[in-house]
């Protein structure tokens, strides 16, 4: 797919891949083998008809083939940006045991594109069911939940915290991966299905889950793991210290990229390090670069084969100059004039024997404590839900991680009350998040029929 050269983009916040032209596409779409028992849809958590709409890109029908998308997923041009097709659809495609498996991503991307260069139909209005489900979270969970709830023909109401739905697609994932306007327009189809979404709304504080449970007929938590996690070293409460979604909020939600048009602060440094190796950390790295930084350092405690951010994603940061320092844990940071951060001190690893997580255990090599200049560290190292959300609602069954539990089908300890995404399994992606909205709104479904 084509994309914008490295040294080009590391001066702009516009999108880097630049998508498939129709050529390109219909080419794509050929290569499918069609193949009879097609592994690649049982590899899609919200399983789209994979062979259906690529050989309608194949027959350059691509009205049918954003219909056939759209019947399964509400925001096919997030999905075919941000999913990790390489670990799901792909993955299963068998021209991958030779090859190249079939980019159903950027087919995906394909189609949306063009729906959006058409115009977006609005989608009919289903007839009311009577019943009325609250949604909590307008993130990729929430979302799809109050799209299939709605279909359903249910009055859906979504409270989101934020000033603008979207989730971590809009506060988290930088406009270069994902522009804004495409976050709008997906959630603006979802608008037009009839979905109230009501903003800067926190539910554990304007009104508690009980309020809901007795206001509505059921309903769905999708409140994301926005919390972040430290590193509790000695100097990570100095300035110049970021959590990556701090940072990232300031950045995309707020707007500091766009300077001086927005006057969010942020400060961005000469030397930066990210500690940590997921999508956030490439995210943080790779726009701090743009925003000027001179040198930005990757610092993570295991090898590459262990980072559980996109290949892509990391191929695009080493393209664009950012350093990986691998098997390298920061100890301590140190601490310059007026509580500002000069550096911060790491110790190289060996890796050991697998963990409870299945990866290598890090372990650290005595005597190799060195330093890392710095003036910027943003410590992107996993998050979890924010607890606002259970004020007034104790009984609501949680871990001990703070993750809400809920059964095989995505009902929690409360009745009608059902959850999913990175709430209930901590920080996952975007796919697996839609996948646990789809099945919560289909139980929410049944629970309503059976109580009616
Ligand atoms: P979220 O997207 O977090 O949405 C939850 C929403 O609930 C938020 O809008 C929040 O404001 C709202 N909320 C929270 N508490 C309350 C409350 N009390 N009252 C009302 N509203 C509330 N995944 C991928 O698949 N591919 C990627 O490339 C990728 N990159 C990422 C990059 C970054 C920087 C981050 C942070 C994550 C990335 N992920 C990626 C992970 C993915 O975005 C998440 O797994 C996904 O967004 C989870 O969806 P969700 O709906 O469960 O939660």
């Amino acid at each position: 797919m084509p994309e914008q050269k490295p040294e080009e983009r590391i001066g702009n916040f516009d999108e880097v891949a630049l998508g498939y032209t129709e050529q390109q596409a219909v080419i794509e779409a050929g290569r499918c083998l069609e193949c009879k028992n097609p592994q690649c849809v049982a590899g899609c958590p919200v399983n789209i008809d994979i062979p259906g709409f690529v050989s309608r890109i194949k027959n350059k029908d691509f009205d049918r083939a954003i219909g056939i998308l759209k019947e399964s997923n509400a925001l096919p041009a997030i999905c075919g940006r941000v999913c990790p097709q390489e670990e799901q659809c792909e993955k299963f495609c068998i021209l991958g045991k030779k090859g190249q498996p079939l980019a159903i991503g950027r087919l995906e991307r394909f189609c949306a594109d063009y729906e959006r260069d058409a115009g977006v139909k609005s989608p009919e209005k289903p007839k009311s069911s009577g019943k009325n489900v609250a949604v909590i979270g307008a993130g990729p969970a929430g979302l799809t939940a109050a799209a299939e709830l709605a279909k359903a023909g249910h009055g859906v109401t979504i409270y989101e915290a934020l000033h603008e739905p979207g989730g971590v697609l809009t506060y988290g994932i930088p406009e270069f991966r994902l522009p804004k306007d495409i976050v709008r327009q997906e959630v603006d189809y979802i608008r037009n299905l009839g979905v109230d979404i009501k903003v800067d709304y926190v539910i554990g504080r304007i009104k508690t889950l009980d309020e809901l449970r007795d206001e509505f007929d059921a309903v769905f938590v999708g409140t994301g793991a926005g919390l972040p996690r430290f590193m509790r070293i000695e100097g990570e409460n100095l300035n110049g210290v970021y959590s990556a979604n701090e940072f990232l909020t300031r950045v995309n939600l707020m707007k500091a990229y766009r300077f001086p048009d927005y006057d969010t602060p942020i400060k961005c440094g000469n030397k930066v390090v990210v500690v940590g190796a997921g999508n956030v950390a490439m995210d943080a790295a790779r726009s701090a670069l743009r925003l000027g930084a001179e040198e930005v350092t990757v610092v993570y405690r295991r090898s590459e084969a262990e980072m559980s951010a996109r290949i892509e994603e990391v191929e695009h940061a080493k393209e664009e100059g950012v350093v990986f320092n691998l098997l390298t844990n920061p100890v301590r940071i140190l601490e310059g004039e007026n509580k500002t951060v000069t550096g911060v001190e790491c110790v190289n690893m060996e890796l050991g024997e697998p963990d409870e997580s299945g990866r290598r255990r890090p372990i650290p090599i005595e005597g190799s404590e060195h330093v890392i200049d710095a003036d910027i560290i943003i410590v992107a190292i996993g998050t979890s839900p924010n607890p606002v959300i259970f004020a007034g609602s104790e009984e609501l069954e949680t871990t001990s991680k703070g993750t809400i539990v809920v059964d095989e089908d995505a009902m929690s300890s409360l009745a009608g009350l059902c959850a999913g995404g990175d709430v209930v399994t901590g920080a996952a992606t975007v796919i697996s998040a839609m996948g646990a909205g789809k099945q919560a709104a289909a139980t929410i479904n049944r629970y309503i029929e059976n109580r009616s």
